[in-house]
């Protein structure tokens, strides 16, 4: 008799430890997807940083354009008033086109002075933008070889559930289908752990005493006992 209840609690036991390792292993693998979506998330934000500065360079292309635009206005009508200056007649009209002039020769600088600031902003653009490519690269590498990393581990943990899942359907055909459901039965309250080992007179499910009596009962392997604390089944272990 005394063998027959070590055996049964300790294929119990083995069972326990299969499950609790499987679980541990599934918490882990359905961690994946959320790191692979996490890491998706960090390059999509990257990517809409890049576009951006693309978009911003584009916009100072734009501006420079038109500013040409309006230079070479300027510098038409700025031939145009030359032309002018040649043919006048009194010393007033003479005043007058050179004033008209010199005034656009003002708004030609003033232009040409933002075209030259356009430039260096479209320089500076162009550098940033490079960088922030380089930077991608580097970081897409990254995240490509922390995604293969994850796909591995994954395959990995399956392959170790199954492994473990084979164990425990050998286990399952060993304890009998009474024990099995009183097993689950005290699994399912005691928030996953049926089985709990008493070292030192101490249930280690609950930490608390077992009355002596009981522990000197559950020494004699002669009937199956559970915690009268944590209503887990109890099993004692030497103190070593
Ligand atoms: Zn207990």
């Amino acid at each position: 008799m005394e063998g027959n209840i070590k055996d049964k609690v300790d294929m119990l036991l083995k069972l326990q430890e299969i499950e609790l390792k499987m679980a541990s292993i599934q918490t882990f693998i359905d961690g994946h997807p959320g790191q692979l979506k996490q890491l998706d998330s960090r390059l999509k934000e990257f990517e809409d940083n890049i576009s951006e500065v693309k978009s911003g360079l584009s916009d100072l292309q734009q501006i420079y354009r038109s500013h040409e635009s309006d230079a070479q206005t300027y510098q038409a009508q700025i031939e145009k008033s030359r032309e002018k200056l040649k043919s006048v007649k009194t010393n007033k009209e003479y005043q007058s086109s050179l004033k008209e002039m010199e005034e656009l020769e003002g708004l030609q600088s003033k232009v040409e002075d933002k075209m030259i600031q356009c430039l260096e902003d479209t320089d500076e653009a162009e550098a940033a933008l490079a960088g922030k490519k380089e930077e991608f690269k580097r970081f897409s590498q990254q995240v490509n070889v922390q995604k293969e990393e994850t796909l591995r581990e994954s395959a990995e943990k399956e392959a170790q559930l199954s492994e473990l899942d084979m164990e425990r359907k050998k286990i399952l055909q060993l304890v009998a289908p009474g024990l099995l459901n009183k097993y689950n039965a005290v699994k399912k309250n005691a928030g996953g752990i049926g089985v709990a080992v008493v070292k030192n007179s101490v249930c280690q499910g609950c930490n608390v005493n077992i009355p002596p009596q009981m522990f000197n009962e559950l020494l004699k392997f002669d009937k199956l006992l559970v915690c009268p604390f944590c209503q887990r089944i109890i099993y004692p272990i030497s103190n070593d």
